[in-house]
């Protein structure tokens, strides 16, 4: 558990981020986790570089809701004390805490207060000893340094961990999650780390955790885009939404539009999924652009649109239902969209 969001074994796969405000700007920090928050973020991990840093940790966990990782690097001191100010999970590596006693403390305390660790194991910082044994980063080197780590923590009888491996190379991130992934029972947490920018960091992470999810290999995810925080939750749960794993607001499906449109396929599906991007609960609409696939796409889909000509054709749960002109399209999809969202709660409910 981190906090209140189970991870591993059937829990759904959660989507987590980072901020990247300075967290000592407490105002910022929480605003921008808010904002997380609002995206759907089930995880967030606050980088917590020093002692003021966890102060103001303290702060920012007192006025936001969402479980709280701490990032914490090198001193122990920091681990306690986040702990003590009611931390969710502790992302830390043992292996470069320190001494014997420093890291028998921070084990013991996440022991007492229930907190579960992250080891995260990454490439670009393995220890100089791996590094020498290897030459370079390498699979097998990740591999290794995970089971230092997890050694570490098995002598001092603690289990309550996940683990990650990244690294910013696709092929070796699956190499090394498929090492793992055979050996121990604790959930793991993917990522490929540092992967770009928001179109190629996508397409990166969608290619590497795509192929481990489908392997039924990951238990929570982290989309490292160097880009706002909120796409990266956007980008991770259409990463599950697209292999059915978890379903979260609209799934759209869409026509790329040719010469045969009726209406501008392009400009419609792109407002209305910022009109939409409020509902989360889970609907399938498909805007296809003329009759070539509509009418297919449209009977699977919860709402459907048809382009045709003179009047396009709405669709509801599969069945033509009426026309509508170019000039109301937008307006009369949100309708039919938020209507359905409204039924289908409602059925829920009764
Ligand atoms: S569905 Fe129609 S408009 Fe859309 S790409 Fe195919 S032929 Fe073109």
């Amino acid at each position: 558990m981190v906090g209140n969001v189970a991870v591993g074994g059937d829990a759904p796969i959660s989507v987590q981020s980072m901020t990247n405000t300075e967290t000592r700007d407490v105002d910022a920090t929480v605003a921008q986790i808010r904002q997380l928050e609002a995206a759907g973020a089930d995880i967030v991990r606050v980088s917590v570089p020093g002692m003021d840093a966890a102060e103001a940790f303290g702060m920012i966990r007192q006025q936001v809701k969402v479980p709280l990782v701490a990032d914490i690097h090198f001193d122990h001191r920091i681990a306690l004390r986040v702990a003590e100010l009611g931390v969710d999970c502790l992302r830390i590596n043992p292996g470069n805490i320190g001494s014997a006693k420093k890291i028998r403390e921070v084990v013991n305390c996440a022991k007492d207060k229930n907190i579960p660790i992250r080891i995260g194991v990454n490439a670009g910082s393995l220890s100089k000893e791996l590094l020498r044994k290897y030459r370079e980063p390498c699979a097998d080197a990740m591999i290794e340094s995970a089971k230092r780590n997890i050694d570490v923590l098995d002598r001092l009888d603690f289990q309550n961990y996940k683990l990650s491996m990244k690294s910013s190379d696709v092929f070796m991130t699956i190499a090394a999650y498929r090492g793992i992934a055979s050996q121990i029972e604790q959930p793991l947490h993917l990522g490929i780390t540092e992967a770009g920018g928001l179109r190629s960091g996508t397409v990166k992470s969608a290619a590497g955790l795509g192929l481990l999810l489908m392997e039924g290999i990951g238990d929570t995810i982290r989309i490292s885009l160097a880009a706002d925080p909120v796409e990266e939750i956007k980008v991770g749960f259409d990463l599950l939404k697209s292999l059915h794993l978890r379903s979260k607001g609209i799934h759209f499906i869409a026509c790329p539009s040719c010469s045969r449109q009726n209406f501008d396929v392009i400009s419609t599906i792109n407002e209305l999924e910022r009109r939409v991007e409020d509902i989360i609960t889970p609907l399938d609409v498909a805007i296809i652009g003329c009759i070539v696939n509509g009418p297919g796409e449209a009977k699977e889909a919860d709402v459907g649109l048809t382009g045709a000509s003179p009047n396009n054709l709405i669709y509801v749960e599969g069945k033509p239902d009426h026309k509508v002109d170019n000039e109301n399209l937008l307006d009369e999809l949100e309708r039919m969209v938020r209507e359905k969202v409204a039924k289908k709660l409602a059925d829920e409910q009764s």
